[in-house]
């Protein structure tokens, strides 16, 4: 018995191992069909990363290295404003890139306030203005807010009986309709919360807005425009009547603003302008006389002769 088991197991073997090269065959057959079904798919997923890293980079290229877009600038070409004749801003090209703190600076009626006032929809006027690619000329001055555009008046134009949060809030709930726009919440957003630390008033916040002084009106102004999520920011002589503390206060939170928003700034203010302006746009009768970067404007012989010579 003992010599006939490893017999019957070899003989029962032999016939065994044809059927297991055959399945062994099968086997292989199907790794190598597993194999191909593998190559195919890696060959797929290749071709989606290749897609992807299309798709990728034409989402990088539309951002700047601020991290904006690119086409949140602002391009005024051929801007023209006359009141019953009396041509106040006369074919005006103008260009301003995200991330810069441009200051427009000019005499008294060169036509700087009448710039914002066409650019937010304020007075009629011809030629083209677009921001982030939108065209703003002939749209009603609340659907250019709607389109990242705000602005500031030079007498601070802040609720007075509210208070510094309400007023936050209140800038905040713009976009809703009627009733509801009048419906401060009880708590305020994040949103409003940082925007009040970005602007130095968190400790006013529940203060009334008509006892701040004038430079923290000012700044809650500015506040407002940013919890609006203005991107482009136009400030008519924002520091006048500040003191200098104020100033430079208001000089460093525009800066922080400009890093990632486009902000223009009409001022009187030399030295204002030197300590913060990007770039500088000096206007005269509704033309620009000269641009550039402030020392260009200092050493410009027109710009002193006219503007900075005039002891204005
Ligand atoms: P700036 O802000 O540079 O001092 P403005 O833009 O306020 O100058 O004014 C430019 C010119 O347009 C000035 O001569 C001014 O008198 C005139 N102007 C501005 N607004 C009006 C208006 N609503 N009606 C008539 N003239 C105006
Ligand atoms: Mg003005």
């Amino acid at each position: 018995m003992n010599a006939t088991t490893p017999v019957e197991s070899c003989s029962g073997s032999a016939p065994a191992s044809q059927e297991d090269l055959a399945q062994l065959r099968a086997e292989m057959a199907q790794m190598r069909e597993e194999a191909k079904r593998m190559r195919d798919e890696a060959e797929q997923m290749k071709a989606e990363i290749a897609q992807d890293r299309i798709a990728m980079s034409d989402q990088l290229s539309v951002l700047d290295d601020r991290g904006g877009q690119w086409s949140d600038y602002l391009e005024i070409q051929g801007l023209h404003v006359e009141f019953d004749g009396f041509v106040a801003v006369d074919n005006l090209n103008l260009t301003v890139e995200h991330g810069d703190l441009r200051f427009l600076i000019g005499p008294n009626g060169a036509g700087k306030t009448t710039i914002i006032d066409a650019i937010t929809g304020l007075v009629s006027a011809s030629g083209s203005a677009t921001f982030r690619g939108e065209q703003l000329l002939g749209k009603k001055p609340n659907d250019i807010v709607k389109l990242g555009v705000g602005r500031t008046f030079q007498t601070a134009s802040v609720v007075e009986e509210l208070s510094v949060v309400e007023n936050l809030q209140l800038a905040e709930g713009f976009r809703r309709k009627g009733r509801e726009l009048f419906r401060t919440t009880g708590a305020a957003s994040q949103n409003v919360t940082y925007m009040m630390d970005v602007c130095s008033l968190t400790d006013d916040a529940d203060k009334r807005a008509g006892i701040l002084p004038h430079g923290k009106k000012q700044w809650l102004e500015i506040g407002m425009l940013l919890v609006q999520d203005a991107h482009l920011l136009l400030l008519d002589e924002p520091v006048a009547g500040m003191t200098p503390a104020e100033r430079l206060q208001t000089g460093e939170l525009l800066k922080r603003c400009s890093k990632n928003r486009t902000v223009i700034i009409v001022e009187h203010d030399m030295d204002f302008m030197r300590q913060f302006a990007d770039s500088v746009t000096v206007l005269n009768q509704g033309t620009v006389l000269a641009e550039g970067s402030v020392e260009d404007i200092q050493n410009n012989e027109e710009v002193v002769r006219i503007y900075l010579g005039g002891g204005e």
